[in-house]
This record gives C-alpha cells, structure tokens and sequence, in this order.
C-alpha cells in the first residue's frame, strides 16, 4: 500500500491507510509541522518564493520566531478538529512542492506496522529517518548562515528568500 517516490529532499511516501488514522479524523494534519528554512529554500528552487509571499501576506502562513521558519495555522476542520488550514475535506490542497517536507516523508510507526509489504516498509522508515537528519542538518547549517548574513533576524522577503534558494543549492551533504 505504501508508495515511496525517492527524489532526494523531494521524497514523498503517501499510503492509503492515513484515510482510517486511528489518532484523529485529520490525521496528522491536526498538528501540522512548522516550515523550517530548508523547507523554504527548497520550496523556493522549485518556484514558489511568490506562492510563500501571498500566503503570508494573506495570513495562511505565520512568521516563527526570528523569522526562521514559518508556522501553518490551525482552523476547524469539516471533521469537527482544528486542523491545518490547508486541510481540505479530501486531504492536502497544497501540492508537495509546496509543502514542508515533513508534510512530504512522515509516516508513523503504527502506520508502517500495518502496511501488508514489510521490506517496502522498512525501507520507507530508513529513508525518512535517514532524510529528517539530513533535512536538520541543512536547517542547522541555513540558520547559522541567515544569522551570519541578517544580524538583526531575517526579513520575510522577495530577497531573503531568494538569498535562501540560493544558499541551500550550494551547501554540501551531511557527511
Ligand atoms: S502517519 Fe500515522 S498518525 Fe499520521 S495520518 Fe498516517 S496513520 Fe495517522
Ligand atoms: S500542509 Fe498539507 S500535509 Fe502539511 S499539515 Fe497542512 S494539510 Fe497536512
């Protein structure tokens, strides 16, 4: 059931079996993740600096502190749970470019126990453990350059995140 399309920070894993969550009606969508700056970077390389712009000035995404990363807001939920606001009665109306990557490669372990392809599921939870460690790594190293270049924190703007795009194209891997 599990699908797993391995592109690198773009990896995603979907399964049939988030539809009939056992924690909440919305799933994991009812605590949604925060955007970390790689997620930004990299939504930004595949095109969305002015998707993240509109979102913001339109209050469907939120500055963190520092302005290091970006929070989802929760709103009621047709299914009766605050959930993420980008939750819609059919699940995410965002599409994976444009959402964290968190969004993109979670699955629970509950999940994964279930799935009826043991070896798809054991690969699946060494790529997304292998990827959160990698991902917080590029965080780590893309906070540590933005306080560098902003001293006095980040703005939220065409430019930085442009600056943003850029940086995380020529960090080197985790070693
Ligand atoms: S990953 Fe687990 S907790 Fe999240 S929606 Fe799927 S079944 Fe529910
Ligand atoms: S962006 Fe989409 S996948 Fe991520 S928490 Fe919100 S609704 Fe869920």
């Amino acid at each position: 059931m599990l699908r797993l399309t391995l592109a690198g920070t773009d990896t995603l894993v979907t399964t049939p079996l988030c539809a009939a969550c056992h924690h909440s009606p919305a799933g994991c969508c009812a605590a949604p993740p925060r955007v970390a700056l790689a997620d930004l970077a990299r939504i930004v390389l595949r095109g969305g600096r002015d998707f993240l712009l509109a979102e913001l000035r339109a209050g469907r995404l939120l500055p963190g502190p520092g302005n290091m990363w970006l929070v989802l807001p929760r709103r009621p939920h047709p299914s009766g749970v605050l959930a993420c606001g980008y939750l819609g009665p059919s699940g995410c109306v965002l599409p994976p470019d444009r959402r964290s990557s968190t969004c993109n490669i979670y699955i629970c372990d509950e999940a994964l126990a279930r799935d009826d392809d043991p070896a798809t599921a054991s690969r699946t939870r060494t790529v997304r453990d292998d990827l959160e460690t990698e991902l917080a790594h590029l965080d780590a190293e893309l906070a540590a350059r933005a306080a560098a270049h902003f001293p006095s924190g980040p703005p939220l703007d065409a430019p930085f995140l442009d600056w943003l795009g850029d940086t995380f194209r020529t960090l080197p891997p985790k070693r």
